[in-house]
């Protein structure tokens, strides 16, 4: 039995800089050019000042767990060749706490994970039309740090 298609994001106009970025393997945010406030998820207005003005920075991929639900029972079938699977909500490191990605971390990497625990991101859904940012645990300093190298 084949497993199913997995679901994934449509990509619109506020969303498709974000998503062909992740595609190349960078990971990307959206702030207010007038008042520098982070957008996300990406969005067309500014929630504090309502300007437009859309600037997309570079981030360096880092963030920490905030926050972690471990499913051993799988509800979508899709996957369920993860169980268990690890939905974790990262905050972002650069954008001032305001950037949350919900997201999974890579399958296992659940064992050593609990909320505080540092990640990097991980950009090859090798196959996928889109490329979702996915996370493993950063170990330790050093490996933090040869991360940012
Ligand atoms: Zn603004």
């Amino acid at each position: 039995m084949s497993t199913p298609a997995r679901p994934r994001p449509t990509a619109d106009a506020d969303s498709a800089y974000f998503w062909a970025k992740c595609s190349y393997g960078e990971l990307y945010g959206q702030r207010c050019g007038n008042c520098q406030t982070w957008r996300w998820p990406p969005r067309r207005y500014c929630p504090a000042c309502h300007a437009a003005q859309p600037v997309w920075e570079k981030l360096p991929g880092t963030g920490t767990i905030v926050g972690l639900v471990i499913q051993h029972r799988v509800m979508d079938p899709a996957f369920s060749d993860e169980a268990p699977l690890a939905i974790v909500h990262v905050q972002i490191d650069g954008t001032d706490g305001e950037m949350v990605l919900v997201s999974r971390l890579q399958r296992w990497e659940w064992m050593n994970a609990s909320v505080g625990s540092r990640v990097t991101v991980v950009l090859d859904d090798s196959g996928d039309e889109v490329v979702l940012p996915t996370f493993k645990i950063l170990h330790n300093k050093e490996e933090e740090v040869r991360r940012h190298d």
